[in-house]
């Protein structure tokens, strides 16, 4: 991702700022399609992950669908070029002006999370003499093996219906006119590199299925949700096992003629393509710990310190033969907490990181951050809005 001519361009930009690398973008794109089309899988992207807009033209120029969670993104989704008939609708939390904006713009799918909301959405659904297609997502209980605040398929999470709803469910169904009912929807949790889970979460969709099918309801959409994880560990192996990952649900769910198998893929699309780069600002040697002192923070990449994320850093400066000469870098590492200017205790990217001796000045670059890093970015303290340059700007 970074050459020497790269980190020479990097002197000259005021930091922070999240690098876009497009190179990795289009590569990462170009793998899901061919990995996803070999099946006739439809791919949505969901929003949320990133949405810079230079990153969301890109990956509406590969026909994928949106994945959208409210309705601001509904509408920025159709804005960006997105088929309305490709674009879904997901969300806990649904407030009525966000279904109205979501029926006016025609989109294909909401996917519902409660009884309650089936029957909102129908209701809004007749006030406009429409009818709103409809997928049930339900909560199959899978574990998804991931970090316990990126769950999302368990009994004990806010999202989706049970599967002891069912009956009430299916009673809705039949009974409500401005809704039809177009498939089944699940989305388990997030960074999930076990294909077991996958494995375990078609097994459900299967049985959930024909629980549907069972009781005369025709399926024509089985989303599997997203939730692909990636390799934060090895930001240079850029592209997630899209084959893998696609190969389990073509040998283990039971697609019947007709029926379309569709996913949700946020992070695994975009998470390599961009690493935030900032500069040291102090070095706080204590007795027991080594400070550095970034000008980036929580308020630029908050991953960290929500939910405990791991992410690759590097000292590019020093790493690269940009560095200033005179500077005799011992060759050792040096462990340091790499912390950022908020004012908060949990200000923090990384305890203990072994890196080569650091300067004020360098520059340093926290990786595999294109996936929910810009997009949660926030101006606390009165931050300056965090900046985006493109690998094709900079050469
Ligand atoms: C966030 C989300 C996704 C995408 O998750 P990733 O881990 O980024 O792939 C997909 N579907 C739904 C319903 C989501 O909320």
């Amino acid at each position: 991702m970074f050459n020497n001519n790269t980190i020479q361009r990097f002197k000259d930009i005021e930091t922070p700022f999240y690098y876009y690398d497009l190179n990795v973008l289009k590569n990462t794109l170009d793998a899901c399609r061919d990995a996803s089309s070999k099946y006739n899988f439809h791919v949505h992207y969901a929003m949320k992950a990133n949405f810079n807009p230079k990153v969301v033209d890109m990956v509406q120029s590969y026909g994928f669908g949106a994945d959208c969670v409210s309705g601001n993104e509904v509408k920025a989704a159709i804005e960006h070029g997105f088929d309305k008939g490709k674009v879904v609708f997901a969300g806990v939390g649904k407030s009525d002006k966000e279904i109205n904006a979501a029926l006016d713009a025609d989109i294909f799918c909401f996917n519902v999370e409660s009884v309650q909301e089936l029957e909102i959405i129908n209701e809004l659904a007749a006030a406009k003499s429409k009818v709103a297609g409809v997928a049930i997502r339900i909560n199959p209980n899978v574990d998804a093996h991931t970090h316990h605040f990126i769950t999302t398929g368990l009994d004990e999470n806010k999202f989706g219906i049970n599967t002891w709803q069912l009956n009430e469910v299916a009673e809705a169904l039949r009974s409500l006119k401005n809704i039809k009912f177009l498939g089944i929807h699940f989305h388990v949790g997030s960074q999930i590199t076990d294909m077991e889970v996958y494995r375990n979460l078609c097994t459900r969709i299967n049985e959930i299925g024909e629980w549907f099918e069972d009781r005369g309801f025709a399926i024509k959409v089985l989303n599997a949700g997203g939730g692909l994880g990636v390799d934060y560990y090895n930001p240079d192996t850029n592209i997630p096992d899209f084959k893998s990952y696609f190969e389990v649900f073509s040998k283990f769910l039971n697609v019947k003629p007709g029926q379309e198998v569709h996913f949700e893929l946020g992070r695994a699309l975009v998470a390599q393509s961009s690493s935030l780069i900032a500069r040291v600002l102090y070095v706080k040697n204590g007795q027991k710990k080594n400070f550095l002192i970034l000008d980036a923070g929580m308020t630029e990449l908050m991953r960290p310190m929500l939910y405990q994320a791991y992410h690759s850093i590097q000292n590019l400066t020093q790493e690269s033969s940009i560095k200033n000469q005179e500077i005799s870098n011992s060759g050792e590492a040096i462990k340091y907490d790499v912390v950022g200017p908020i004012c908060e205790s949990t200000d923090c990217f990384r305890k203990d990181v072994d890196l080569p001796q650091s300067f004020r000045g360098d520059l340093i670059a926290i990786r595999t951050a294109g996936a929910y890093g810009e997009v949660m970015a926030s101006n606390y303290n009165l931050r300056d809005k965090v900046e985006s340059v493109y690998s094709e700007t900079i050469g």
